[in-house]
């Protein structure tokens, strides 16, 4: 099943990381969510395949360590979700469809 893509209006923000929103359902480590609003990354989908880190051209990502997590030990964190150019290169080559671009 690929992330939601009505998250942002469907789920609620229940925190915050590096003034990234992340939407319910959050209960770590096993349930982390989806982190990010213009760069939405389902952490609970995230393999940690790392093909959106490698075809991202403005390094909108970096791994973030999630030990206890069920599908991966770290994910693509959306942390410089401000550059991103809409080039939507993360999201063909996500294997798993963990990620939904939206502008602002
Ligand atoms: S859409 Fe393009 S610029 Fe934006 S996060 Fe994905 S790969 Fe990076």
């Amino acid at each position: 099943m690929p992330i939601d893509p009505n998250y942002r209006t469907n789920r609620k923000v229940v925190s915050e990381q590096n003034g990234i929103k992340i939407y319910e359902p959050y209960n770590p480590p096993k349930q982390l969510g989806i982190w990010g609003t213009i760069v939405g990354v389902d952490f609970d989908l995230c393999i940690a395949d790392g093909s959106c880190i490698n075809a991202c051209p403005v390094n909108v990502f970096q791994w973030l360590d999630t030990p206890g997590h069920p599908a991966s030990e770290k994910k693509a964190f959306p942390i410089n979700e401000q550059a991103c150019i809409f080039c939507m290169a993360c999201v063909n080559v996500c294997p798993v469809a963990a990620i939904d671009v939206k502008p602002p």
